[in-house]
This record gives C-alpha cells, structure tokens and sequence, in this order.
C-alpha cells in the first residue's frame, strides 16, 4: 500500500478496491473540510454568543460540546425558603446572585446586601433599581425599569455566567420574580429556568 492509497491506485488501475480505496479518501478529506467550515461557522457564533471566550484555542470537540451545551441557567429563589440552596449554588464561581429586591435590607443580617457584598464580591450583582418592585410594601407589583434590567440579565447569560435571581419572598407565584421570569424568557426564549423545588426533588428531599 502506497501512502496516498486512493490516488495512486487510481492513477495506475480502475480495480475495485482502488475505486472504494479512492471514495475513502474523498470521504475523508471532505469530511474534514466540512468540520473545517462547521468550526469557523461555529467559532464566529461562539465569539458572538461568548465575547470572553477564546474560541481561537479551542478544538472541534470543544466547540460541538459548547453549542450542545444546555443555556445557561436562571434560578429563581427566595431565601427564606431557599437560602441553604442559594448557598450552595453560589459555589460555582460563575453563578452571580442577583438581588432583585427593591430595597436590599433584611431582618435576616446575613441577607441585608452589605453582607452579601461582603460574603461574594463582584459576584453579588444589587438590580433592585432595575428589578425591584418599587410597590414591594403594597399595592401592584411593578418592576423599577424592566427594560434595563431584562438587558443586564440577558447581558449576564450570554457572558456566560447562571444566574440567582433573590427575592426574600418563599412564594414563587406571589413574587415579582415571576414578573422578571416572564420577561426574561420572552426576551431571551431558549434561556433555562429551574425552581429550586426541582433541584430540591431531584434530590429527594
Ligand atoms: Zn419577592
């Protein structure tokens, strides 16, 4: 065997094995080429969709499993039902927690945003001008500025980055979380949410 099999063979006879050797070939070169333009379609999407991402250094595999990866996740949570889950998610150090109260005090000391600040750094995001309920002490829930919140989310997803969406509120359904939750998936519809009930279940608890 020759080290070019289809082309050589080819070139000196038309026997059968030549003509499968010289398909094989064909096969395979076009198989890489079109891995190659799938790699360049996908590395100026990646760019797009992860402007922080060096999409230069990655390898074909790398690049298929990023676009078959789940979006990236928003969970909705009120920690004073969810706090020890809140925890826990925050130890992913992509997770931001995102403090959609209107105003970030607590009678819970742990939860007041100073300490929170504290506790996570640049990874605790205040939104309450933006995604608080500026009625939160009664009266019809009404988002600060949704536009401009919805837009950071948004922002904050395609960075790459899951997100804790903290409201005090046990009750999903009573929350403005749901408000922000219905304007983000009409904005951002692939986007994945999970209650924390789920996480809870899937667990077993
Ligand atoms: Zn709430």
């Amino acid at each position: 065997m020759s080290r070019v099999p289809g082309m050589t063979l080819l070139a000196r006879d038309h026997t059968r094995s030549a003509t499968t050797a010289w398909k094989r070939t064909l096969a395979s070169v076009l198989h890489r080429s079109t891995l190659r333009s799938r790699k360049k379609t996908l590395q100026s999407q990646i760019s797009m969709a992860y402007p922080r991402m060096q999409s230069d250094s990655l390898t074909i595999a790398d690049l298929i499993n990023v676009r078959s990866k789940k979006m990236n996740k928003v969970y909705p949570a009120g920690y004073s039902r969810h706090g020890a889950l809140i925890e826990q998610l925050m130890q992913d150090p992509k997770t931001l927690l995102i403090d959609t109260r209107y105003s970030p005090n607590s009678k819970i000391s742990a939860w007041a945003g100073s300490a929170l600040k504290a506790k996570y750094g640049d990874r605790y995001r205040f939104a309450g001008k933006f995604l608080g309920n500026v009625n939160y002490k009664g009266g019809p829930m009404m988002l600060a500025n949704p536009a401009r919140g919805i837009q950071g989310l948004v922002m904050y997803l395609n960075e790459g980055h899951d997100l804790i969406l903290v409201c005090g509120c046990a009750e999903f359904s009573a929350c403005h979380r749901r408000l922000i939750v219905d304007l983000l998936r009409g904005a951002m519809p692939e986007v994945g949410v999970v209650m924390p009930e789920q996480i809870e279940s899937k667990r077993g608890k």
